[in-house]
């Protein structure tokens, strides 16, 4: 147990924010006697991975946080078609992925370069390039941080939806995430349906890609496209691409006929969130030391000096600009701790 220790590196929007009590949690035991001590009374506590989708408000917390860095992998044959890869949630996200395409297992060489740990992948279902955790998902194992039992959640149990699962709503502070298993194929057919990713790879000049193509095409693209956060402070995509009704879209196609949007299932269209925040003139926009990022308007920066509530107002500005130019509500897709 650490006190007062700074978590500036262990949040990617480098805020120096001091924690009272810090836990490294190497194994399961090292909750279990956290858990028997004094200090479990303290009222708050907080499960922290790599810290890449988190903006903490102020520069203390008061109590204790559980810094996860459980590691192992571990790859059993599940039928013909799949393996089943065992990640301990402290095991950091990109890592991993690539240890599983250079083994040739395929189903998240699209979500290669997503920062953060294992553990927080299931949180909000982390997504890139047509690609879900969901879709690859088996079960997790979660501490109970109220009886302090294991529980193992199902897929169906974890109410997977866009950027969102049980844990970061209903659930959300009540569980530590300590496993998660996958179903990877063991014969995969590489997925690069997406424009950027075609372009990419003919650039790179491949024209029969693998899934170490396309996981080496994403590569470039987001180290070309996002802010490296060891940079500039960032937490990704700040707010989530909203979701309306098939109507409320033909309404703002009729004023706004260059509006973004990506028709779903039912009668629903995703709206590009950057697009609206472009054009209610964000991009590129500096106040300070915070700022919306020149080429990717879902990005807000801390170009060093900006506090956790600087970084919010500027955020709930954006908000607001959205809501009165479209009628749009932007949902924060980052934690706000
Ligand atoms: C440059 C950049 C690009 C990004 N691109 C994408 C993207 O393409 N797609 C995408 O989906 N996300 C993206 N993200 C967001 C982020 O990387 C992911 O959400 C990632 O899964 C967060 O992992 P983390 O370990 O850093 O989580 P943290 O930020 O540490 O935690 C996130 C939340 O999960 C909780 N949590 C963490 N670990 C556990 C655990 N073991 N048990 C229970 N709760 C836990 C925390 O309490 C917190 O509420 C991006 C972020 C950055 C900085």
């Amino acid at each position: 147990m650490r006190r007062n220790f700074t978590l500036k590196t262990f949040n990617t929007f480098g805020l120096d924010v001091m924690a009272a009590y810090v836990v490294t949690v190497n194994d399961l035991s090292d909750i279990e006697r956290l858990r028997k001590s004094g200090y479990w009374q303290l009222d708050k506590k907080m499960i922290l991975g790599g810290g890449s989708n988190c903006l903490f408000l102020d520069d203390y917390y008061e109590g204790i946080v559980l810094l996860m860095n459980n590691k192992g992998v571990s790859i059993q044959d599940y039928d013909a078609d799949f393996v089943k890869v065992s990640v301990a949630a402290g095991e950091d996200w990109t890592p991993f992925v690539q240890r599983m395409v250079a083994a040739g297992y395929g189903g998240i060489e699209n979500l290669t370069l997503i920062p953060g740990k294992v553990g927080a992948s299931p949180m909000q279902n982390i997504g890139a390039y047509g690609v879900e955790i969901k879709d690859v998902f088996l079960r997790l194992q979660a501490f109970d941080l109220e009886n302090g039992k294991l529980v193992d959640f199902e897929a169906a149990d974890c109410e997977f939806g866009y950027r969102s699962s049980v844990f970061k709503t209903t659930l959300k502070g009540k569980f530590v995430i300590l496993s998660v298993d996958f179903l990877l194929h063991k014969h995969p057919q590489a997925n690069f349906q997406y424009g950027s990713i075609r372009e990419e790879l003919s650039r790179l000049g491949v024209s029969q890609p693998e899934i170490v193509d396309v996981s080496v095409a994403i590569t470039n693209i987001r180290r070309s496209k996002l802010p490296d956060p060891l940079q500039l402070g960032n937490a990704g995509s700040f707010f989530k691409n909203p979701v309306v009704h098939r109507l409320v879209f033909d309404d703002l196609k009729r004023e706004f006929p260059d509006i973004v949007g990506y028709p779903e299932k039912t009668n629903t269209v995703k709206l590009a969130a950057a697009w609206l925040i472009e054009k209610a003139g964000w991009k590129g926009r500096r106040v300070g030391d915070v700022g919306v990022h020149k080429n990717q308007a879902l990005v807000i920066v801390n170009y060093g000096g900006a506090t956790g509530r600087d970084i919010f107002s500027f955020a709930m500005e954006i908000q607001q600009s959205v809501r009165e130019t479209f009628g749009i509500h932007l949902e924060p897709e980052v934690n706000i701790i």
